[in-house]
């Protein structure tokens, strides 16, 4: 587990933090605590379960329950052993259900949302959290830790469904404990049902043995890093920092890799926001983010900000939509041309500027994010399709750069 500590900082006046521990893991350091700038005379992260989070947690409840002034007081918790974390699949035997449960589409443990219909998982851990489905069809469910309710949540969600991360318990005592989960028999007003959706459960238990020790497994839930930004970490020593910024739910299995992102998704390893990273100056050898800057309200300040934090002689890749339709409403701001994309970067050294995204590709979305593919029938929709994707071989890398889906900048800071 990399410690990230000496490589924060204050997000907004970019000062040291003052790391005040809660608990803390013999073998793996600050477990939980809080990050506080003294400059600032504020509280701006906590560190729940290794993961650093400036941006969501005053609205988190189990924020209360941490109180600078009283963890200063005391001695942090010294736990023995290595953090061992485990993923219970929705198939997994250990899930027990009461009520009507069924598998549905292979992917999940769903249920139509009766009251009295629950998930219980009983286990040894000291941490959990579940991940859960957001639908047009999902209604609300509670948490429950040790048969005491941790928090509802209202699972609906218009348009394509995706599956979101809830923590519902911290650092519990050691031993043995049990998360439920509850069909509460309420939903949204605009929920088309009130079904529940389990992807899984993941946990978090202390073992002594070193064996256990967190082998970093690579996990991406989003678009795959591209080839073209896979090559560049040939060009990161073995004790250099590679930051993905704007990662969504990935984490790459690579010693020098940091992740951070806006949404609260599991994976990342921060959670902070790109227009005020909470990183020291000149700390990456290489800062890549893949279509993040469509989604900044200020891309300009977003390319200062990862140039700031990328050392003198590192590389910065970017790439963002084009010709994309809108998506991931709201946050969705700014699409930029090849010469709009180097704008942002004026102050480095441009070294490439790429494009992507065939000219089927773009009318394809295009006409989904139009709706009229709904109004051709399957067997009109395809022939057109075939039409278009026979001229992608008449338009030249040269003429794609007037329509392609997206651009991308390399850079160097000088
Ligand atoms: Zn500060």
């Amino acid at each position: 587990m990399k410690d990230l500590l000496p490589i924060l900082c204050c997000p907004r006046c970019k000062d040291d933090l003052l790391a005040v521990p809660n608990v803390l893991v013999s073998r793996a350091g600050l477990k939980s605590g809080l990050l506080a700038c003294r400059r600032c005379e504020e509280i701006v992260a906590t560190v729940r379960n290794f993961k650093y989070d400036f941006v969501h947690f005053k609205d988190s409840p189990l924020f209360s329950q941490l109180c600078l002034a009283d963890l200063e007081a005391q001695q942090p918790v010294v736990l023995e052993g290595y953090p061992v974390d485990e993923t219970i699949s929705f198939d997994d035997k250990r899930l027990h259900t009461s009520g009507s449960w069924r598998i549905w589409e292979d992917n999940y443990l769903m249920t139509e949302g009766e009251v009295g219909t629950s998930v219980t998982f009983r286990g040894v851990f000291t941490d959990v959290s579940i991940r859960l489905l957001n639908s047009e069809w999902s209604g609300c469910a509670g948490l429950y830790l040790d048969g005491r309710l941790v928090r509802e949540v209202d699972l609906y969600q218009s348009g394509w469904p995706i599956v979101r991360w809830y923590p519902v318990a911290y650092d519990l005592s050691p031993g043995e404990h049990e998360l439920e989960v509850r069909a509460s028999g309420r939903k949204n007003e605009k929920s088309r049902g009130q079904q529940i959706f389990v992807k899984e459960v993941l946990i978090t238990r202390l073992s002594a043995s070193e064996s256990c020790k967190d082998g970093r497994t690579e996990i991406n839930r989003v678009l795959p890093v591209f080839p073209s930004v896979r090559d560049l970490f040939a060009n990161v020593p073995q004790d250099g920092l590679i930051l993905d910024c704007g990662s969504g739910d990935r984490i790459l299995d690579d010693p020098r890799y940091v992740s951070l992102d806006w949404e609260l998704c599991q994976l990342p390893m921060v959670h902070g926001d790109v227009l005020e990273l909470p990183f020291k100056s000149e700390t990456f050898d290489l800062v890549f983010s893949q279509a993040l800057l469509e989604h900044v309200s200020n891309p300009f300040v977003a390319a200062e900000e990862m140039c700031r934090v990328t050392r003198h002689g590192g590389l910065i890749w970017a790439g963002m939509a084009f010709m994309q339709p809108v998506h991931a409403v709201p946050s969705h701001y700014f699409n930029a041309t090849a010469w709009g994309i180097q704008e942002l970067f004026k102050k480095m050294e441009i070294l490439q500027v790429s494009w992507f995204g065939e000219l089927s590709s773009t009318v394809d979305w295009l006409c989904r994010a139009s709706g009229v593919v709904e109004k051709a029938s399957p067997e009109e929709y395809q022939l057109l399709m075939e039409h278009i994707r026979r001229m992608d071989a008449h338009v030249s890398y040269e003429k794609l750069q007037n329509i392609a889906s997206g651009v991308a900048v390399l850079a160097r800071k000088p």
